[in-house]
């Protein structure tokens, strides 16, 4: 073999890193992380040993211990790849360090100013490095296949708290008058895409022995109530896949900005704040991520190309774990939601069906433009397929074999297929996997969720168009979950009188919950109604999560003066937005009219 992941220079002849050791300094004036990035091997090495890098200033590179200077060379600029950093080990190297600088523009870093947080009085800074964002942050063998342990030193201006995706082992004093050391420890070897930083005004609370959650001052509190259950959430996904094997389950909510709904990097999940609905009706986020603890971080996709593997199992978890603990109806409801979802990405990529595949092919492509809903919504519903097929019993006791197989590696659709052919054998072909991994599209066998409440709900959504209000009884007795099934059946225009009724009866614009706001706000944009103009500001100027800009301003291209408005408030809110936010609604708005 070579390069097996057609978006890193990993090379799987060469030596491979297993461990990490980063001292960092985080310097929020020039927006840059400077230090060291020391790659340790599990036995002595020589050779080339290619690395990948993006924006970085690569300084210095010896050998750890001797410090023989080793020779190195920065390859030419590749828009997705980013530039190939090549060294030339000496014989018997145990490791090698690097003295280099992240670019004040580094996709995987967002800088935020005082302003953009919730207290408006120190900076902010997170980052996202998925899907291979991580060679923003450290040069590396930044593919899913290279997992490695990692451990870090993180200097911080005094007054602001650093957190990882690891273990905290201890602060101090920093090296420079006026800042602070804190230290991590990640003893179990990650995908690179799973390295994460935040560092901000932070305070935690505890929400049981092994989980707490942080945030700013001013959001710590609601943070802990929204999560207060995470611990039975825990326990039931214990129930159902086996013992959690990182030992902590921690949380971040982090400003607006973030561009995702959560991201499951391990022993400390990152989130958006739109969850904090204030009633708890959001947290099925959470159990995504907490999901992935087994189906993604423990056993992970090699390349984005097996993306399916990770999010298509970890929306099913989620679902199982959703129903294990509030029922059937809860489950059901999830899956219409995310029916809507899939349906969405399927028009989207109506004129690229190669990305609706499972398996798909991304030489040349950038993840961040393959990234939709259909390895998590396709995906999820495979999975669902072949636990109807084999039987709910026999399929978990499948896939716990699956994860005590696997553990901590990164596996591709083929290795997957293989191991099921072993295990339950016909399984695949019984299901037509062949169809649903290489075909475009829904097969037919698509597995159905339905419940009767679900189903009286979406008619009436259906009878709406045909001149039916629903009774207020009815529509007072539904919950979240209910309500945003019944928008997403309405059609997205609406004359200006339906609006003013919704509105007015289901209190849509003042809604704290972001999916049924986020929803209203779609169709209100799509009808232009007037009243929501100002809501519509606020929240694009305020939230970056990506889910919810882009439908909006979509929904603002249909009428001259709504694109007025989405132009208006992009030029003022985009300095705010992530720099994959940024690009994505720049993407939108060069398709209006
Ligand atoms: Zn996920």
């Amino acid at each position: 073999m070579t390069r097996t992941d057609p978006h890193s220079y990993f090379d799987d002849r060469q030596p491979r890193a297993h461990r990490w050791h980063l001292r960092l300094l985080v310097d929020f004036d020039s927006r840059i992380l400077g230090g060291e990035a020391t790659l340790m091997f599990p036995r002595p090495v020589a050779g080339i040993l290619d690395l990948d890098s993006k924006g970085l200033a690569i300084h210095r590179v010896w050998v750890t211990v001797s410090g023989a200077k080793v020779p190195f060379e920065l390859g030419p600029e590749e828009p997705i790849l980013g530039r190939r950093l090549r060294l030339t080990l000496p014989e018997a190297t145990h490791g090698v360090s690097i003295a280099y600088e992240t670019s004040p523009g580094a996709v995987g870093l967002q800088w935020l100013e005082p302003a953009q947080t919730e207290g408006r009085r120190h900076p902010f800074l997170f980052s996202q490095c998925q899907a291979i964002h991580a060679r923003t942050l450290v040069p590396c063998q930044d593919s899913a296949a290279a997992r490695v342990a990692y451990e870090a030193e993180v200097v911080v201006p005094e007054g602001l708290t650093a957190v990882m995706s690891a273990g905290p082992a201890g602060d101090g004093p920093g090296p420079i008058p006026g800042t602070r050391a804190f230290q991590f420890r990640m003893p179990q070897p990650i995908p690179s895409y799973l390295l994460a930083l935040a560092v901000g005004e932070l305070e935690s609370r505890d929400l049981s022995p092994r989980s707490r959650v942080w945030a700013e001052p001013a959001t710590v509190d609601r943070a802990a109530w929204e999560f207060a259950g995470v611990e039975a959430m825990i326990a039931a996904a214990e129930r159902l896949f086996g013992p959690y094997d990182w030992e902590r389950f921690d949380m971040l909510v982090l400003p607006p900005s973030f561009p995702y709904g959560g991201m499951e990097n391990p022993r400390m999940t990152f989130l958006t704040p739109t969850l904090l609905a204030g009633d708890r009706s959001l947290v099925d986020v959470v159990a995504h991520e907490l999901a992935h603890s087994w189906t993604g971080n423990l056993v992970t996709n090699a390349t984005a190309e097996h993306f399916w593997l990770n999010e298509g199992f970890t929306v099913w978890a989620e679902r199982r774990i959703l129903e294990a603990l509030h029922g059937e109806e809860a489950a059901a409801a999830a899956w219409a939601i995310g029916q809507n979802a899939l349906a969405e990405s399927l028009e989207r990529f109506r004129d690229q069906p190669e990305l609706t595949l499972l398996r798909t092919r991304l030489e040349g492509v950038d993840p961040d433009d393959a990234f939709s809903s259909i390895p998590y919504e396709k995906g999820a519903r495979l999975v669902a397929a072949l636990e109807q097929e084999a039987g709910e019993g026999a399929f978990l006791a499948f896939l716990r074999d699956y994860m005590k197989r696997f553990r901590f590696t990164s596996i591709t659709t083929e290795q997957f297929c293989a191991f099921v052919e072993e295990r339950l054998p016909g399984l695949l072909a019984r299901v037509d996997a062949d169809a649903w991994l290489h075909r475009p599209g829904m097969p037919a066998n698509a597995p159905v969720f339905r419940s009767a409440r679900l189903d009286r709900i979406t008619a009436m959504a259906r009878a709406w168009a045909g001149g039916t209000r629903p009774g207020d009884d009815p529509m007072g007795d539904w919950n979240p979950s209910e309500l945003l099934v019944f928008l997403q059946n309405l059609d997205r225009v609406q004359s200006l009188e339906d609006c003013a009724w919704l509105d007015r009866r289901l209190g849509l614009t003042a809604r704290g919950n972001y999916e049924i706001l986020a929803e209203w706000l779609c169709i209100a944009a799509a009808s232009a109604y007037e009243p929501a103009y100002p809501r519509i500001r606020e929240v694009l100027a305020r939230v970056g999560r990506m889910k919810y800009l882009r439908p909006i301003y979509a929904a603002l291209g249909r009428h001259e003066a709504t694109r007025a408005l989405a132009r208006e408030v992009f030029a003022q809110a985009s300095a705010g937005y992530h720099i994959l936010a940024r690009r994505l609604i720049q993407g939108v708005l060069a398709k209006y009219p």
